[in-house]
C-alpha cells in the first residue's frame, strides 16, 4: 500500500521548471544522505494541495481582465500551512510549489509550529491602480477562502505585496465569516492587529544571522563591506540595520539600476529616494548594473531580490567570501557548488531570511490572544530564535563536517519527517 502511494505521488522532475528542480535537488541530496525511511520521500517532496484559481476583475477602464492565482500547500505535518502571497508577472505553479516546500523547511528550521505554503497571482502590481489591486486581492482571497483560515493556512506578504494587501485579505475573510479573524493573515499594519517589528523582521533576521556567523570568525559587522542586491522590504531593511551597526554598505541595487560607493552608501537617504521614485536611478553616486554588483569588491554579498540571480555564470566572479541569502532560492545549485569549492561560506535562505516568518508567528500568536507585545519583546524574541537556529546549524555543520545549507536542510527535514512518522498515515 505504501509503495503504491509513493509511486502515485512521485514527482516527475523533467516536467518541471528549473526553480522547482533546484528546490528538489537540494532536498534530494540531503534526504538521501540522512538514512531516513525512503517511503516518506515522495510525501515530503510533493505538495499536499495546489489550488489554481482565476480571478475576473473589472479594470478601471471598464474591461474585465482575468488573473490567474495559486495557493500551494506543501506540508502541514508540524502545524497549519503558512507562507506568503506574491504578486508578480513571473508567478507560476512550479514557482509557488517550490517556494511552499522551501517554506516548510524554513518554518521547521526555526522551529515554528507551522507547515509550509505559498501563493501568488500572475500580475504586475506596479501597473495596477489601488482600486484594481483591491478588487484583485478580494477576489483572490475569496477564491482561496475554502483552504485558508487561522488554523488552516495563514498567508503573509511576499514580493509585490504589502500590509495594505494583507488588510484586504483580512477584511474579505472576516466579512465572509461574520467576525474579525486577526489570525487569518500576518504582515498586517499595526493598527489592524499587525505586530510591531514585522515590516523589518526579515532584514533584521538577516542581520542577526550574519552578525552571529561573523562572531564565529572573531569578526564584527564593522569589519565588513557588504553588497546588497534588491532594495525592497528585505534588502532595504537588511542594509539599514547592518549600516546602523557599523557595516559599510558598498553597493545596493534594484531591478533596473544600482549604486556603488566604496566609502559606504547613505542607506536612509537611498531608502527615501527609492520610496519616492521607485528606482535608484538618479541617485548621486557611481551607478552599477546588477551583474556588476554581484561581482563587486566586498566581503559579504546579500542577494535579496529574487530567486536564481546567483548563477553559474556569475559565481566564479563573486569576490565576497560570505553569501548571506536574503531572497528565497537566489543561488542555483551549480553556483552553490562553485561557491563552496571556492571557499565561500553560504548562509542559506531557510536560515537567514526566516526572521519574517518568525515575527509573522509572533503576530499570529498576538492576534489569537488579542494581547500585543512591545517592540522590545518582539526584537528580543526574534533574536533568540534566529541565533538559536544559527547555533544549531553551526553545530550540525561541525558535527557532520558539511556546509551550512546541508546542515540546515538536515535539521529541517528531520523535524518534518519525524512529525510525519509520529502521525503516521490517515486513515
Ligand atoms: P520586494 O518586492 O519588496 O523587493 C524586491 C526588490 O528586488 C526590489 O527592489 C526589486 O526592484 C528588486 N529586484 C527584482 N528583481 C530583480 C532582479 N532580477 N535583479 C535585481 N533586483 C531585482 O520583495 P521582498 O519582500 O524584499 O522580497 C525579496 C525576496 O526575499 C524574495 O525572494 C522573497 O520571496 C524573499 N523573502 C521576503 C520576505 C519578506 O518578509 N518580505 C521574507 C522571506 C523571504
Amino acid at each position: 500500500m505504501t509503495e503504491r502511494i509513493t509511486d502515485r505521488l512521485a514527482p516527475h522532475p523533467e516536467s518541471h521548471s528549473k526553480f522547482w528542480q533546484n528546490a528538489h535537488l537540494y532536498f534530494d541530496r540531503v534526504y538521501q544522505s540522512m538514512n531516513l525511511d525512503p517511503t516518506w520521500r515522495s510525501v515530503l517532496s510533493t505538495p499536499k494541495r495546489v489550488l489554481t484559481v482565476s480571478c475576473p476583475i473589472r479594470m478601471d477602464d471598464g474591461r474585465i481582465q482575468v488573473f490567474t492565482g495559486y495557493r500551494a500547500q506543501h506540508s502541514n505535518a508540524r502545524g497549519p500551512f503558512k507562507g506568503g502571497i506574491r504578486y508578480d508577472t513571473a508567478v507560476n505553479m512550479d514557482e509557488v510549489m517550490a517556494l511552499a516546500m522551501l517554506q516548510t523547511w524554513k518554518n521547521a528550521l526555526v522551529d515554528l509550529p507551522y507547515g509550509g505554503a505559498k501563493g501568488g497571482v500572475v500580475c504586475d502590481p506596479r501597473k495596477l491602480s489601488m482600486g484594481e489591486k483591491e478588487r484583485l486581492t478580494r477576489r483572490y482571497t475569496s477564491e482561496i477562502m475554502p483552504i485558508i483560515g487561522p488554523m488552516e493556512d495563514i498567508p503573509a506578504p511576499d514580493a509585490g505585496t504589502d500590509g495594505q494587501i494583507m488588510s484586504w485579505v483580512l477584511d474579505t475573510y472576516s466579512m465572509m465569516i461574520g467576525h474579525q479573524a486577526l489570525g487569518v493573515v500576518t504582515g498586517k499594519p499595526v493598527t489592524l492587529g499587525g505586530s510591531l517589528g514585522r515590516e523589518e523582521a526579515t532584514g533584521r533576521g538577516v542581520m542577526y544571522v550574519l552578525r552571529k556567523f561573523l562572531s564565529t570568525q572573531n569578526k564584527k559587522l564593522s569589519d565588513v563591506r557588504i553588497a546588497v542586491q534588491g532594495f525592497g522590504n528585505v534588502g532595504f531593511h537588511a542594509a539599514r540595520l547592518l549600516a546602523e551597526r557599523g557595516a559599510t554598505i558598498v553597493a545596493i541595487s534594484e531591478r533596473a539600476s544600482g549604486l556603488f560607493d566604496e566609502g559606504g552608501i547613505d542607506i536612509d537617504a537611498a531608502g527615501r529616494f527609492y520610496r519616492e521614485n521607485g528606482t535608484l536611478n538618479g541617485l548621486e553616486g557611481d551607478s552599477i548594473s546588477n551583474e556588476e554588483l554581484l561581482a563587486c569588491e566586498c566581503d559579504v554579498l546579500i542577494p535579496a531580490a529574487m530567486e536564481n540571480t546567483v548563477t553559474a555564470a556569475v559565481a566564479p566572479h563573486i569576490k565576497a567570501r560570505i553569501v548571506c541569502e536574503g531572497a528565497n532560492g537566489p543561488t542555483t545549485p551549480e553556483a552553490d557548488e562553485m561557491l563552496r569549492e571556492n571557499g565561500v561560506t553560504l548562509l542559506p535562505d531557510i536560515l537567514s531570511n526566516a526572521g519574517g516568518v518568525t515575527v509573522s508567528y509572533f503576530e499570529w500568536v498576538q492576534g489569537l490572544e488579542n494581547f500585543f507585545w512591545d517592540i522590545k519583546r518582539v526584537n528580543s524574541e526574534l533574536q533568540i530564535i534566529m541565533e538559536r537556529a544559527f547555533d544549531q546549524v553551526n553545530a550540525k555543520a561541525d558535527e557532520a563536517d558539511c556546509d551550512y545549507r546541508t546542515a540546515a536542510y538536515t535539521i529541517a527535514i528531520s523535524r518534518v519527517a519525524e512529525a510525519l512518522r509520529l502521525k503516521g498515515l490517515f486513515p
